[in-house]
């Protein structure tokens, strides 16, 4: 079938989990594609292989993606490229791209351009973005979406790719999209039925150069809405990203809270989840939705999820009902606040998930007293607030990893009375031992939380792996 892409010449920058199948698609609607890739390594010689025999042109170690350097003109011809989202917009590529007017999407861009294409449904997408929740909150909505009988899925960053759900043969009413900061920068023309920024906090600078682009990335998210911009009431910024949206005619915003809703919000009354929103005369009615121990896990931070995605379920027109099975049906991935085991009356809790200070500073604020186990790759970040507002609920300070003295210094500066101990190893026994010595400082009652606020890389392949650990060493306390 001709498609407005029949004849195009696209460069697909970089293979990998969104370059390959973006070729493939791009090929079978009979585009003209050339892959452009850095990396040479046996996983990309193997995925170009694949490629080349479809008759799509790769070039390995092409230099495309470096920050500097000539061998990042433009392949011959170039129509459009279509980068993975993780690519720096600073790149020559991409300079040489704008000088010679040719359009950079990201995979979202075209997932979100072949929506409806060859006859199919176009579903409409409930996005979802913001520091810390997106993953939770988007398989939360689609337990609710389904729960609702819609036909759904939780896409993006997990399960179903975006462009398997817009091109494969299962059809969806509804998707539940989680977009991360970087996508949405390379996705200008996306339009969300309705869509939540959970939360900001300073995360990627690097890559987005300052905090108001990356602030401005995410609230691309908001743009073209057409039936609510769901804010989080306790986080000014993502407001203001609201206000500054161009939306469709007659989209309202919705805020979410953890206390007592206004009109137009959804928060929480006497244990309940509550929509003072998606009502009639929302003045003086609410609506029951769920309760808050339906939430699993029921911390601050998930419930602030689960109002999230309650609240755009809502704008989507799911009844109540729906809003209480689906949440009460859903189960967290492992490795977020994950309840491993007790032992003799401390709770053993993994949130291992909890790489950045955002993160951390919500599980903490969940437990109390807690022996908090940290530490890791700092990443850049600071801790002196993280641990100035966790001060008081600390029973004592585990540390582990590279950046630990980072974390031991803030302690002392902020909370000089709590016992902290300082691991200085990195192999494999660090966990166990970590562990071990956290009991010591525990007492019945009390919470050791694994919320390390550092990537892991430092000591473990990644964040499962290190939260499998903990779950390990914590199930020999038991034996
Ligand atoms: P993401 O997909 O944005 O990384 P996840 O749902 O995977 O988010 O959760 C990652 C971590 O972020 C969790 O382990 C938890 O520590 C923390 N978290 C989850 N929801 C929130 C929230 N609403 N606010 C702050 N931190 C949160």
């Amino acid at each position: 079938m001709p498609s407005e892409f029949s004849g195009k010449h696209v460069t697909v920058a970089g293979l990998g989990v969104s370059g390959v199948p973006a070729a493939k698609v791009l090929h079978g609607l009979g585009a003209h594609v050339t892959v452009v890739n850095d990396g040479a390594d046996e996983r990309a010689r193997t995925q170009a292989a694949e490629l080349e025999a479809l008759g799509v042109t790769v070039r390995l170690g092409d230099g495309a993606a470096s920050d500097s350097g000539s061998a990042a003109g433009l392949p011959e011809g170039t129509e459009l490229i279509v980068t993975a989202p993780g690519w720096k917009p600073t790149k020559p590529l991409f300079t040489a791209a704008e000088q010679a007017g040719v359009p950079v999407w990201g995979d979202v861009e075209l997932a979100w351009r072949l929506r409806g294409h060859g006859g199919r449904k176009a579903a409409p997408w409930l996005a979802v973005t913001g520091t810390n929740g997106k993953t939770t909150t988007v398989q939360m909505l689609a337990s609710i979406l389904a729960a609702a009988g819609l036909r759904t899925a939780a896409v993006g960053n997990i399960g179903v790719s975006l462009l398997d759900a817009v091109t494969g043969d299962t059809e969806y009413d509804v998707l539940a999209v989680e977009l991360s900061s970087y996508q949405l920068h390379w996705a200008p023309s996306l339009r969300a039925h309705s869509a939540v920024v959970l939360n900001l906090a300073a995360d990627h600078l690097d890559w987005h150069g300052s905090m108001e682009a990356y602030a401005a990335d995410k609230g691309r998210v908001y743009e073209g809405n057409q039936v609510a911009c769901v804010y989080n009431a306790a986080d000014r910024a993502t407001e203001d990203l609201v206000r500054a949206a161009d939306v469709e005619e007659g989209c309202r915003a919705v805020g979410f809270t953890l206390g007592t809703p206004g009109p137009s919000q959804l928060g929480v009354v006497e244990g309940l989840l509550v929509d003072r929103a998606f009502v009639e005369d929302r003045h003086k009615n609410a609506q029951e939705l769920a309760e808050v121990s339906d939430v699993n896990p029921p911390a601050p931070h998930n419930i602030a999820n689960a109002l999230a995605a309650a609240a755009l379920a809502r704008a989507y027109g799911v009844p109540a009902a729906a809003v209480r099975d689906g949440v009460r049906a859903f189960t967290p991935d492992a490795h977020r606040i994950a309840h491993v085991a007790d032992v003799d009356g401390v709770a053993y809790v993994d949130d291992s998930k909890a790489t950045n200070t955002h993160a951390a500073e919500a599980s903490l604020a969940a437990y109390e007293p807690v022996v908090w186990i940290a530490g890791g790759l700092a990443k850049g970040a600071t801790f002196d607030e993280l641990v100035a507002g966790a001060a008081k609920r600390l029973r004592g300070a585990v540390l582990i990893g590279a950046d630990r003295a980072l974390i031991r210094e803030a302690l002392a500066r902020h909370a000089p009375e709590v016992p902290v101990v300082d691991l200085d190893r990195t192999d494999t026994g660090a966990m166990p031992q970590a562990v071990r010595e956290a009991r010591r400082l525990a007492e019945p009652g009390d919470t050791v939380l694994l919320a390390p606020a550092c990537a892991s890389m430092d000591m473990f392949t990644n964040y499962n792996k290190r939260g499998d650990a903990f779950a390990e060493a914590v199930r020999e306390l038991g034996a």
